[in-house]
Formats: structure tokens, sequence, C-alpha cells
């Protein structure tokens, strides 16, 4: 078992992980050997963990339920389409509402094993709320580091899992130079999933689950950012076949939005790496890339399963976004409401045989998404329960209600903490742009700005889904 280049072959430790080949600069992934399929029976009816023979040692296992998540039959929506056979993966029952809540407990786990405080991550979103959750729940710290857009529902989880949230860099790729260059600076674990392949390793997990629920799809649609996530799916197909469970493999089919299409631009032009973009845009934020960092995989993959990859546009994303919650009842992200815009259109076209089955991977929780929350907030609101609130929640809604001062926070918290760190946490909000400051009779007083309200908003949203 190995740590092994994808493009040279070297071989490395495992633990801990890397990203990229010290030879090469390819990309690494873990060359298990995988047990006999016997000894898999012994582990049923649990979630993630279950699958633990098939991943990398680790010793500890910090869950918070992760897994096990419904894989639906799609009907109204499959006969919508004119298709047969449509399965939803529903991946927003994970404890954060995210698949990435797999890639955060065995990360946090592996963190553990090799003794950090501190791990490092950048993230789009989804995986920054993961990690914030997990090492909430682990007592790791946890200091994540997103672009400049990033959906606001995913910043208030973070924030009220009291993360460290540093923004940094207009896209992700200048985040994950952040947290490269923060690994190597502090000696924190690197939980990015472009740097870690463990991440990689977690969610090929979700193919293990699609195999035991309805057997191998003839396609599976995946959106593409990093196209890491399209990879673990391929990856674990291709275990179950090396198992002798999987008789067929899957067609996997990659869909970019049409302002963010790296990796569909390389494979037109036949190119086994993705070309940067230097302006991406599109609303589906979590699929915004420059320079996807695991094209090739993704590539290889498309490649291999003799898929293809396309592109879909803004409002195909949130028609189709509209049309899982009206047909299917599942509140889908833009990002993942992609591949149905795109399966929309490869039936349309005849690529797909309507007798074929297709499954779709619905990444996240529409919650998240900025948009969607905005619009919610239109609706009545139910109250909420007794729920844990963190210290910079408090300062954000005492600040909500009326300025103040440094002393008059510290009592209106009831002086419970020190003052030095109150000023911590001010300072923390203040470069996040969540409070302002200005000065009234040599008093140096704060205020919610409208960035903080918009966090505060979000977070009153979320706790209606608890
Ligand atoms: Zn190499």
């Amino acid at each position: 078992m190995a740590l092994e280049c994808t493009r040279c072959g070297s071989r490395f430790p495992m633990f801990p992980p890397h990203g990229l080949c010290e030879k090469c600069g390819g990309l690494l992934d873990y060359s298990l050997d995988l047990p006999v399929k016997h000894e898999l029976k012994f582990l049923r009816h649990a979630g993630f963990w279950k699958y633990k023979p098939l991943l990398p040692p680790v010793k500890h296992t910090i869950t918070l339920g992760e897994g096990g998540t419904p894989l639906h039959k799609a009907n109204r929506l499959a006969k919508l389409l004119g298709l047969k056979e449509l399965y939803l993966k529903d991946e927003t029952r994970n404890p954060t509402n995210s698949y990435r809540d797999r890639a955060a407990a065995l990360l946090t786990s592996n963190a553990i094993d090799l003794k950090h405080k501190t791990l490092v991550c950048a993230s789009m979103g989804n995986l920054g709320a993961s990690m914030a959750a997990y090492c909430a729940k682990a007592g790791v710290n946890c200091h994540i580091i997103v672009p400049k857009l990033v959906d606001v529902g995913k910043l208030a989880q973070m924030l009220v899992y009291d993360a460290n949230i540093e923004e940094f860099g207009e896209f992700i790729d200048e985040a994950i130079g952040r947290a490269e260059a923060l690994e190597n600076e502090m000696g924190w674990y690197q939980a990015t999933a472009e740097l870690n392949p463990l991440a990689i390793e977690a969610q090929k997990t979700i193919s293990y689950e699609i195999f035991e629920q309805f057997g191998v799809p003839d396609w599976i649609i995946v959106s593409m950012g990093s196209g890491g996530t399209l990879y673990s799916i391929w990856k674990g197909f291709r275990e179950l076949e090396r198992l002798g469970l999987a008789k067929s493999l899957p067609k996997m089919v990659g869909v970019q939005p049409e302002g963010s299409a790296a990796i569909v631009k390389a494979l037109l032009k036949k190119l086994n790496k993705a070309i940067k973009i230097p302006k991406p845009s599109s609303k589906a934020l979590a699929l915004l890339v420059k320079e996807p960092m695991q094209s090739e995989l993704a590539i290889k993959a498309i490649i291999e399963s003799k898929g293809l990859a396309l592109t879909v546009s803004d409002s195909e994303i949130f028609a189709a976004e509209l049309r899982i919650a009206k047909f299917e009842g599942i509140f889908a992200e833009p990002s993942s409401a992609a591949e149905v815009a795109a399966l929309k259109k490869l039936a349309k076209e005849g690529t797909l045989d309507k007798n074929e089955s297709v499954a779709c991977l619905i990444t996240g929780s529409g919650l998240k998404a900025t948009d969607i929350l905005q619009a919610l907030t239109k609706k009545k609101k139910t109250a909420v329960l007794g729920l844990e609130i963190s210290t910079k929640e408090k300062i954000l809604r005492i600040l909500n209600n009326k300025d103040a001062y440094g002393y008059n926070l510290w009592e209106k918290l009831g002086k419970t903490m020190t003052r030095g760190a109150i000023y911590q946490h001010l300072t923390e909000l203040y470069s996040k742009g969540l409070i302002a400051s200005y000065k009234k009779d040599r008093r140096k007083f704060f205020k919610i700005t409208q960035r903080g309200k918009e966090v505060l908003q979000a977070i009153d949203d979320l706790k209606i889904l608890l």
C-alpha cells in the first residue's frame, strides 16, 4: 500500500498525505491492497466508516454520522426527461448537508492520528463547512481559507462551528496557494481536498453505496470544479470491479458551467490537462476555478470510462434546481443541479439511450447557496429552539441591535471572558468584513456591516433546517 504518482508511478509513504509528487509534480493517489470480498460482509448497517477496511488505515474514527445516504429513484423527473431509470444520490443528507462530510471524517481522523492540533483547508464552501464541524467534534483548530466569492450559507456554517476564516484571493486557486504556504510555514495539517488525496479515498465510498443500493448505473453524471469528485466516483467503481463485485463500469459524464469550463475545453482539444481560464464566471460558485488542479484525473476517468463532458448555462442550472425540488422533493445546490441540466441535454440529443440507467450526484443542499437563502428570508420564520451560539455570533447579534464599544460588549456578554479574547473576536470579525468601527466621544465603537447582517440572516435560515 502506498501513495503513488499518477504521472510517473513513483511511490511514497502513505502518511502524512501529500498531493504532489516530489519527483515530477504529478498528482498523488492512494494505491491500496484491497481485502478479499468476504471480509466486507461483517461491516453492514453503518454509514461511512463501515468501509474502513477499504480506506488507508487510520486509528481514530471521528464521526458525526456521515454517509449511508439515500439513493432515490427519481420516477417523476425520469418521466419528464423521457428516461426509464434515474437515480439521485442524496448527499444533502450528511451532517452538514454535503458529501464533503465523508472527507472531513477521514481527514480529521488522520490529523489526530498524526497529532496535529490545527488544520488548514482552502475551500469553496462545502469542505470548509464540513471541516469546521468535524474539527469542532474532534477538538482540533480549524483554519479555513475562502476565496472572495463563496456561498454565504456555507460561510455561516463555518462561523457557527467557530472556525477561523480567512478570505484570500478572488478564486479557489489563490486560496489553495495560501493553504499550501500556511502548511509549510506553520506545520499545520493540510486538509485542502486538492492537496490531500485522502479526500478522494473518502469520496469513493459514494460509489460503494450506489453499488450496494442499486448496482452499476450505465451513466453517472458529476459536476466538476477541481475534477477530484468525478475521479473519486470512478475510482470507487474501478475498485468494486477489482474486488470482483461489479461486473461492469459506468460511463462518467463531467459537467461544468459555460463560464468555468477549463476541463471540458481541454477534453475538446484532446489535452490531458486543463488550461487556465483567467476569469471564470458562474452563479454556481462551488464550480468556479481558474485552473482545476485535479483535471488530469478527471480527464483520465472520463476517457477510460468512455464517457464525455459538457457545459450548461447558469439559467439551465437554476431551471434544473427548481425542477429537482418540484418533481423529487430534493433541494440541491446549483453545482449539482448542473448535472440534471446536463442530463436534459443528453437525453434530448439522444446521447443516452432511454433504456439506460443514470445516476446523478446531489452534492449538497440548496440552502447553502446565497441566492436561495435570500429568497427564503422573505418567507415567515419558525422559532429557533435553544441552539448553542458561538461568541462571534453573539457579538454580531449585539451589534445588530445597537452599536457598542469594547467594554460595552464585555458587559453584555456577561463578563465571562477576558477583554483580550473579545478584542481577538472583534479583530477576526473585522478582518472578515462582518463589522466596522468608528470613533465617538473618544471611544472606538463597533457596528455590524451589511455583510455581517447577511451572515446573521443566513445563520437564522440554517437553524430552521436543524
Ligand atoms: Zn511523479
